[in-house]
Parts: structure tokens; sequence; C-alpha cells
């Protein structure tokens, strides 16, 4: 009997778990180690930020699927990898701690065969001075943050509605953050519910990224097909800002917080400042920050994890210089180059190299965003790892027939402002393939008959629909497997 733990349940954990185990069946052991009771539908917090959806419509509890799978499920985080086991243990081993309020605080040795780390990002609030929840901004990147988000911002259209004139800031709060899109797609939601409430005569709205230029997304921006034209994402996300009324600081490395007031460097090396009255700004993203040791207890971090936190996979790090990166150094396969039961899906594993061009102010700051790891190729990527282990388990394959690269896999983006069968409205746009392939596509970097953007209702209903179509999935209800990632 194999033993295969999964850190995290999220988009990628929880499609690797649910993989595994409906394919491995009652003779294999799957265990998922994740601090939260709850699974979550990241994507559809941007409408519980503006109060569109109730923290349960876009969450539901983990035991009950996990029972019903016959999963283990143990809620703790995991602190510390022993890939070679020891300390009296003879097989590798995780060490967690429980969170959950009748164990809070207790640790434990999980021993594995097999360990898929899919724990995602750490929210990294700490690296801009006076960033996120409880300080000076607020957040919509976890379902806990976007309800508090969704009181702050009622009680920004209540002055309003008094008469108030505010200033809204919405991006990137650190000059190396990713996951414009998020942001991009609240700021539309926002200036949709100040519109529907009438009251765009008392609202500035900010757009500030450390983006080169609007709809660079952390992946170099795109060429987009739109209308039988070949548009660059710049005008099309300039356009989409200038119909909702929503003016744009680009190029902005945000430093510091304070109440009321944004910090930034720009490309230049100046350091500026922007006023607000609300502001939902992204944090830079890092690696779950887990320490590794070997069997005599000597700490191998480094050797497992990139300096970012994110685990090292089949990906090309050497570090060439970005103009000599290619398509071919992202990884496929997603298991650690130093110990082959190890594999890291979803955003924790470390991306070979920035995709967007790096730029750096004269003062040194890098600021460019991280490349962006969205959800299909989250889930496509936990998916195949627990396929390739499956068939290395069943049939002793360790030719890995199931590959995944970036640069082989194309991601959808819908931005959705409203919420509602009529009054909702989305830029929707394809890329194929994510990470540009230079050398396959030389002209635009990427094949244009998949890479497409259009705006209206048909991508909003597309939204709402992917909502309730991925809750089904991820409750495991009829059928969850056919329904795609
Ligand atoms: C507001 C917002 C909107 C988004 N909208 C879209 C969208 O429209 N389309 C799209 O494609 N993508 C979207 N994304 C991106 C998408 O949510 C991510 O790509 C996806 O969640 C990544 O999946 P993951 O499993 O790697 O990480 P996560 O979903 O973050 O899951 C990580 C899991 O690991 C757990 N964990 C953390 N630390 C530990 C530890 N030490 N031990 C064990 N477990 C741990 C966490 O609790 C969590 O369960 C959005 C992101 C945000 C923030």
């Amino acid at each position: 009997m194999a033993k295969i733990v999964v850190l995290g349940a999220g988009i990628s954990g929880h499609t690797a778990a649910a993989f595994l185990k409906k394919k491995l069946g009652r003779n294999h052991e799957v265990v998922v180690v994740s601090p939260s009771a709850y699974y979550q539908w990241i994507p559809s917090n941007i409408w519980v930020g503006v109060g569109k959806m109730s923290i349960d419509q876009v969450r539901f509890k983990l035991k009950p699927v996990y029972d019903r799978w016959k999963i283990d499920f143990k809620q703790a985080r995991a602190t510390q990898l022993f890939p070679e086991g020891g300390n009296g243990f003879s097989k590798p081993y995780v060490e967690i701690e429980y969170t959950n309020e009748d164990q809070r605080g207790t640790k434990e040795v999980v021993e594995y065969d097999y360990l898929v780390n899919a724990t995602g990002p750490k929210l990294n609030f700490e690296a801009t001075e006076g960033l996120g929840p409880g300080k000076n901004s607020y957040s919509v990147c976890s379902c806990d943050h976007a309800v508090v988000t969704w009181e702050a911002l009622k009680s920004c259209f209540s002055r309003m509605e008094k008469g108030e004139k505010l200033k809204f800031l919405i991006g990137t709060g650190h000059p190396g953050a990713t996951c414009q899109g998020a942001a991009f797609e609240y700021a539309l939601n926002v200036a949709h519910q100040i519109k529907v409430r009438g009251l765009q005569d008392k609202a500035e709205i900010t757009w500030i990224s450390n983006e080169y230029e609007l709809g660079d997304f952390g992946m170099g921006g795109a060429f987009i097909k739109r209308g039988g034209y070949i548009t660059p994402t710049k005008v099309f996300s300039e356009s989409i800002f200038a119909e909702y009324g929503i003016r744009w600081i680009k190029r902005a490395g945000v430093n510091k917080v304070e109440p009321g007031m944004a910090y930034y460097e720009t490309l230049e090396g100046e350091q500026k400042s922007q006023a607000f009255d609300f502001a939902m700004l992204i944090p830079a993203f890092a690696g779950a920050g887990l320490k590794a040791f070997n069997k005599n207890g000597e700490e191998i971090t480094s050797l497992v994890f990139a300096p970012s936190g994110f685990m090292k996979v089949d990906a090309d790090y050497s570090g060439k210089a970005f103009e000599d990166w290619s398509v071919d150094d992202w990884p496929s396969t997603y298991q650690n180059p130093a110990f082959s039961n190890l594999f890291a899906t979803g955003i924790a594993f470390a991306p070979p190299h920035q995709i967007s061009k790096p730029m750096k102010s004269p003062n040194g700051t890098l600021i460019t965003p991280a490349p962006p790891r969205t959800g299909m190729p989250s889930g496509v990527i936990g998916k195949i790892v627990a396929l390739n282990i499956v068939e290395l388990i069943k049939d002793g394959r360790t030719d890995f027939r199931h590959k995944a690269s970036m640069g082989r896999m194309g991601a959808a983006c819908v931005v959705s402002a409203g919420y509602g069968m009529i009054s909702g409205n989305a830029a929707t746009m394809t890329v194929y393939p994510i990470v540009p392939d230079w050398q396959k596509y030389p002209t635009w970097g990427r094949d244009l008959k998949y890479t497409v953007g259009e705006a209206g209702l048909a991508g909003h209903w597309i939204k709402i629909f992917l909502h309730y179509m991925f809750i089904h999935k991820a409750k495991g209800y009829p059928f969850w497997w056919l329904l795609p990632e």
C-alpha cells in the first residue's frame, strides 16, 4: 500500500487528491493536510468583496467531502520536510501542526511514499510596510479578507450617499506582485457598483500597478485577435478602464501604505504617493515557508526550494539572461530534481524566470510583475501530477506520460463586472500558450487562433456558470471527473 500526502486543499491540491483517490481506490492511502476547514473557490471572492455573494456561496467544509471519498483529512499546516526520513523514521516524512480548535498547536509526523506540495502562495503582506487587512489596505485574496473588504466598501458607499467624494485605489501593493487579473476584475466590479448606485460623481477610482503597460498581467502582455483586428492587451485594458472611468498609474512599485496614503517608487526612481479613502492592493506572493532537513538533521531547504520559498521542479533554474530564456525552460512534470517522490503543483512550484521583461529603477528596485499561475493551470497541473503518481504506483511507469507545461498550455481569463443574468459585462481573454513561444510563433509569440479577447454579457454568463460548475466539481457531485479543470 502506498501513502500519498497532499499539502494544501486549494484548486491544485484538491484536484490532485480527488484524482489520486479516484484512481487508486481503497488499496492506497491519500492524506490531505491543509490549515483551513474549508475549500474556497477563490475567483468568486471578487463578488464577496462587492457584497454580491455570501462567504458560504464560495466555500464549503472539506471534511464531509473527504470522508465520502475516504481521504484522511488533517486540518493542519505543514512546517518541516524530511525527504530522507531520520530521527528514527525510515520513511520520508513531513511535520505538521494542527490548526483546528480541538488540537490547535499539536505537532505530528506524517510519513509518506509520495508528497504533493500544493501549498499555493503565502500572502506576503509583510513585504510592504503597512499593507494588508488589519493595517491600511484591504484584500480579496481569501474569502475572509473579502468579507471585511465588503464591509469597508459598504461604509464608503454610505458616506458617498451622504455627499462625500471618495478616492478608491486598486491594484498591486508590491513592486513584484502578480495576480493583476484579480485586482483588475475587482476594480471593474467596484466601478460597476458605484455606477448602479448613481454615485459616479462622488468617486475617483485609480488603478495602480507594477506593470510596464496595462494588460501585462505578468505574462508580458499579449496580442489578441478581437473583431478581426490584432490588438495588444495594453489597448484592450486601457479602453476598458476608460469606459469605466478608471484612471491609472503604471510602472509603480508600492513600498509603504499609511492610513489614507500609498507610497510608491516609479521606474524613473522617483518616490511618489497617492491618497485614498479605500485601497485594495494585492500583496507579493512567496512560498509557504517550509524548511527541509536531511536524515542527519542538517538543513537542505535550498536544495528543495528556491529562495522565494517555492519548490524547485523540473525547470531550468540556471539563471539565464532574460533574453536567452526559452519556453522549454518551463517545467512539465513538476517533479523535484533532488527527491523523485516530491512534486509541487499550482502556485507552489518555482517558476524558472520572469515572463514580463524585468525592469529596474535607477535605485535597483525590480518593478515587474511575477509570472501568474492562474486557476486553470493550477488544476491541470494537480491532475497530471496525480495521474503520473498513479501510473508510477500501479504500473511502475517512470516515463511520466502526462505533461502540462505552461509553454504548451492555454489559459482563459474572464474579467467580469456586475452580477446576475442581465446586469453583467465581462472582458474575456484566452491566451495560448501562457508562456510565449517566440520560436514557434515568431511574430506574436502566441497562436492567434486561440489568443482572443472580447467584451460583452456572454463572458459574464460564462463566469457565473464556471462558479457553479467548479463548486459542483470540487464537492465531488455526480460525474465531477468529467468536468474540465
Ligand atoms: C481574488 C482572486 C481572484 C482570482 N480569479 C481568478 C480567475 O478568475 N481565474 C483564474 O484562473 N484564476 C484566478 N485566480 C488565481 C487562482 O485563485 C489561483 O491560481 C489558484 O487558487 C491557485 O491554486 P493553488 O492550489 O496553487 O493555491 P491555493 O488555491 O491558494 O491553495 C493553496 C492551499 O494550500 C494551503 N496551505 C497553505 N500553507 C500550507 C501549509 N503550510 N501546509 C498545508 N497547506 C497549506 C492553503 O490553505 C490552501 O488550501 C484568482 C486569485 C485571486 C486571489
